[in-house]
């Protein structure tokens, strides 16, 4: 009964007081086991609480001061004080461990990497620059093999051909519109291939007599060169698991057909990219993630400086990635909302009618739409009001402006997308509107 290792699991729970989440602690705890080390454990998870990116009191004397994230930030008027002054320095790229110069890639990033199974990720502005920076940094001047079913407009113009042009690589098509196979990628490697590009959808499906390649058959394609044909996959919408781990139940029905950076990872992808704020619900952003010596590659080439993003950004990104690793719905707003059971709704739409008491005000059931160019033809049951007549203007213009639709004539308020501690302004805007 001597010296024997404490288990994982009640070494990280020695650490609760840290305030990671668990899985950051049990990565803590697995580190110092396997270095023979267990006492090393609260090292290791203060190490990473410290790479996080928090406020900082500068005391440097330099006004901006790169390391700290430039000009400071002010945060009057918000109760986001986090212990230090309204006037708002961070360790943007600092290392607080080692007093010298830090990566803002080392936040967030690490953190989203963790949670999509990835050895590594990059942070740029948007789902657009993420593909844009992957293509280019590891396939300009070589060729790129794509199927004719994925050469798609995402939408605002953002086009996967036009993509391909300026980053400089040469774009091979190969199949169909509605069937491209295995053979069709294979019948075009070449020693000039540099990666395969699987492109999602997203925003429309092609039905009937249809094929695909998926992603588990390229990564089985033969070796074409020294270090090809890469698999990268422009999965899009930015679910971050096909397991749903941040969800109480299981996964919902409306993501079926979506696919996840942990499962695309896993099926060989060598990279994926990502958008932030469509289905991984954080601020606008773009994710590359996956085999850590290509996301280190993206990451030194000269375009990554001009898509890099913000220290905002990388603070609401962390703020969500966090979350997911906590298994925290009440901070994935995207999450809770969509899966807000109908039932609930459907009560919270009966008091506002009840209250509300006019003949043209009713209770109904409607449906939501995941939206945001993911998910197409995918509808979530939800609840809410209907008011008869179109009383959409006159509800803009209520402070603050209620957006509703009008359909057939009538007014229809879907209760999924409005927080439960909003009811009474939709309610008295209702009354007021309908009001004789
Ligand atoms: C949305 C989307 C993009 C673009 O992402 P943004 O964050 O909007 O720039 C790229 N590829 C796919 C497959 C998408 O669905």
């Amino acid at each position: 009964m001597s010296n024997r290792p404490p288990s994982v699991d009640a070494l990280a729970r020695s650490l609760a007081d840290l305030d990671l989440p668990h899985a950051l602690l049990v990565d803590a705890a697995r580190t110092a086991i396997a270095a023979g080390d267990p006492a090393s454990a609260r090292g290791e998870a203060e190490a990473l609480a410290a790479a996080l990116l928090r406020p900082v009191i500068n005391a440097t004397g330099v006004l901006l001061h790169t390391n700290l994230g430039r000009a400071p930030r002010a945060t009057h008027g918000t109760d986001d004080t986090h212990g230090t002054g309204p006037v708002r320095y961070s360790n943007l790229e600092f290392d607080l461990a080692t007093g010298r110069r830090g990566s803002r890639q080392r936040h967030a990033a690490s953190l989203l990497a963790r949670a999509a199974g990835a050895e590594a990720a990059l942070i740029v502005n948007n789902g657009a620059a993420a593909i844009l920076l992957a293509v280019t940094a590891l396939a300009a001047g070589r060729e790129v093999i794509v199927s004719r079913g994925e050469l798609v407009e995402i939408g605002g113009g953002f086009r996967v051909p036009d993509v391909l042009a300026a980053s400089g690589a040469r774009m091979i098509e190969v199949g169909t519109t509605n069937r491209t196979a295995v053979a069709d990628y294979s019948a075009a490697l070449t020693a000039e291939t540099a990666l395969v590009l699987k492109v999602h959808q997203s925003n429309y499906r092609i039905v009937g007599f249809t094929a695909s390649a998926t992603v588990a058959e390229l990564s089985r394609l033969p070796p074409a060169g020294p270090d090809g044909p890469l698999i990268v996959a422009d999965i899009g919408s930015g679910l971050l698991d096909a397991t749903t781990p941040w969800l109480p139940g299981p996964p919902p029905a409306w993501i079926r057909d979506e696919p996840a950076a942990r499962q695309t990872l896993s099926a060989g992808a060598a990279l994926v990219t990502f958008s932030g704020d469509k289905l991984l619900g954080g601020p606008q952003a773009g994710i590359i993630a996956g085999r850590r010596d290509l996301v280190e590659r993206c990451a030194r080439h000269p375009l990554a400086r001009a898509l890099r993003p913000g220290g905002l950004v990388l603070d609401a990104l962390q703020t969500t990635a966090l979350a997911y690793l906590r298994r925290d719905l009440t901070a994935l707003p995207f999450w809770s909302l969509a899966t807000i059971p109908v039932s609930e709704l459907r009560r919270r739409a009966q008091t506002l009618a009840t209250n509300l008491a006019r003949t043209e005000v009713t209770v109904a059931d409607c449906a939501s739409v995941p939206g945001g160019g993911s998910v197409p033809g995918m509808e979530i049951p939800s609840a809410g009001l209907v008011v008869a007549g179109d009383h959409t203007a006159a509800l803009r213009a209520w402070w603050p402006p209620i957006v509703a639709r009008a359909h057939d004539g009538a007014t229809i308020c879907d209760l999924r997308t409005v927080d439960a501690a909003d009811d009474p302004v939709l309610g008295s805007a209702l009354g007021a509107v309908t009001g004789t």
